[in-house]
């Protein structure tokens, strides 16, 4: 990998407590899930590097807090511009630890980038309110105030944007941040730390803690400090994490996972919904938390839709995100093949026919985009996130089963759907129990857009003018005596 970048003090092997590059007492092996070598190792920080970054974040808070907006939006317009100039480093360095394929990889640099400076922005616009009580003899103003040390902790299938959607926001409120990165994809987290240095971000406002989960985020959860936990991940993890900060009433922001359904209605302009649901399926190898996972097509139009996504599932490329012409990844390791391959053979036995691709256990990581017809509620597929290029496509006939199979499950991140009737567009759109609709679109992930679930799927919102609320707290001063 050192040899791929232009760069190469971007892969970091150290851990960043305090502002300062630093070991801990073991190593841990990060690997390429393509070919399955060791890129390099990280320290295998614990609680004590964990407090250490923490008592480092509190110290910093007071003269962070004070910053002028201007000079915060500046560092973030920084971080922003050094996270473009070295975007071909970071996109490889992404590709060795996480498999996406390079192009892909570039695309979330980008899309990372772009909450620095949607946040840059954003810090200048941190309003308060003021009015008349209601008595008459005083004012009462609405200050909004950092919440003060913060925590993080990030999922390794968007290295870096999920990095990024919760540092950045934190920074332009005022708030200091200790991230705990996977530990399958550390290497992102390090360069965007040595990026946000040389960008100017003081002492102990950014810490990467790398390390072994349970130790780190239960430091993190623990320490009164600590104010609040941002967490994307998987909904088993934030719940524990939930329940870890009930001692200390924490406040969380919590991304979980979804169950995303994606409806084409037979009023669908055929085009759009298979490029919208190759977009939201095969995207990093189906291993995001808004793939569509159920594709619930309507009587009149399933076969031509059938025929349509197994031909363009047809044309991927499957193979190591470095080489030329791969649109398609290896999954991030074994257990995540495993599980594409458990759902499809549960489908199989209960009736689903495949129509394009097929997997088979112990054929190692790359799993081929597969469609199957004929799946149905009963299967695994339909019940649990595949998080892997598996299609599997539900057939219905009234536009009511649609959406009762649709909000039948106890997630509610994203959905999608396809109609050009404007009538069904406000009734489905509205009936949908998501925290995000995609109509006519299989993307609902951009800087400027609120990014969050309802039900099992989480709590707050990130990204957008909502996002920097989640590291604001509301002051009332009362002015009395007037
Ligand atoms: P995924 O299915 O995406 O791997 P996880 O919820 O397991 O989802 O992982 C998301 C993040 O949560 C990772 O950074 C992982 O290391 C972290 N994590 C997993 N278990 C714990 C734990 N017990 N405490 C704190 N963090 C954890």
């Amino acid at each position: 990998l050192q040899t791929r970048l232009k760069d190469p003090s971007l892969l970091r092997t150290q851990a960043f407590v305090g502002g300062e590059w630093v070991d801990a007492g073991g190593t841990i092996e990060v690997v390429d899930p393509a070919t399955g070598a060791v890129i390099a190792t990280v320290p295998d920080c614990g609680a004590a590097e964990t407090r250490a970054a923490i008592e480092a974040a509190d110290k910093a808070f007071p003269a962070w807090r004070r910053t002028a907006p201007a000079e915060r939006a500046a560092i973030l317009e920084r971080w922003n511009d050094l996270i473009l100039e070295n975007a071909d480093d970071l996109a490889a360095i992404m590709t060795a630890e996480q498999g996406k394929p390079l192009a892909e990889a570039r695309g979330e640099v980008a899309y990372g980038a772009s909450f620095a400076k949607w946040f840059a922005e954003e810090a200048r616009r941190i309003y308060g309110d003021a009015f008349t009580g209601p008595t008459g003899d005083r004012r009462i103003l609405v200050l909004r105030e950092p919440v003060g040390v913060c925590v993080a902790i990030t999922p390794w299938n968007f290295p870096i944007a999920m990095i990024t959607r919760k540092a950045a926001p934190a920074f332009a409120a005022g708030c200091p941040i200790v991230l705990k990165p996977a530990d399958l994809t550390p290497f992102c987290a390090l360069a965007l730390a040595a990026l946000a240095e040389r960008a100017g971000i003081p002492k102990g406002v950014f810490s990467v803690v790398t390390g072994k989960a349970a130790p780190i985020g239960g430091e993190m959860t623990g320490n009164e400090t600590v104010r609040k936990l941002s967490f994307t991940g998987s909904t088993p993890v934030g719940r524990l994490l939930m329940e870890q900060s009930a001692r200390t009433l924490k406040r969380l922001s919590l991304e979980l996972g979804g169950n995303a359904p994606f409806i084409v209605f037979d009023d669908a302009d055929l085009d759009q919904a298979v490029a919208g649901a190759m977009a939201s399926k095969f995207r990093n190898a189906g291993q995001t938390c808004v793939c569509a996972n159920r594709i619930l097509v309507q009587d009149g139009i399933y076969e031509r839709f059938a025929e349509r996504l197994a031909a363009e599932a047809a044309r991927l490329k499957l193979g190591n995100g470095f080489d030329e012409g791969v649109t398609v990844g290896p999954l991030i390791n074994d257990a995540a093949a495993e599980k594409v391959v458990r759902h499809m053979e549960d489908a199989l036995a209960k009736g689903a026919k495949l129509v394009q691709g097929g997997a088979e256990a112990g054929r190692g990581r790359l799993v081929a985009p597969t469609v199957l017809t004929g799946a149905d509620t009963s299967m695994l597929l339909a019940n649990e996130e595949t998080f892997g290029p598996l299609a599997p496509l539900i057939r219905f006939g009234a536009e009511e089963e649609a959406i009762a199979i649709a909000n039948d499950t106890p997630f509610g991140l994203a959905s999608y759907f396809y109609t050009r009737d404007i009538g069904r567009a406000w009734r489905v759109g509205e009936a949908l129990e998501f925290g995000m609709v995609g109509l006519n679109t299989g993307s609902v992930s951009m800087e400027s857009a609120p990014f969050g679930g309802v039900k099992q799927s989480g709590l707050g919102r990130e990204g957008s003018a909502y996002g920097i609320d989640e590291y604001l707290e509301i002051k009332a001063l009362h002015m009395g005596g007037l």
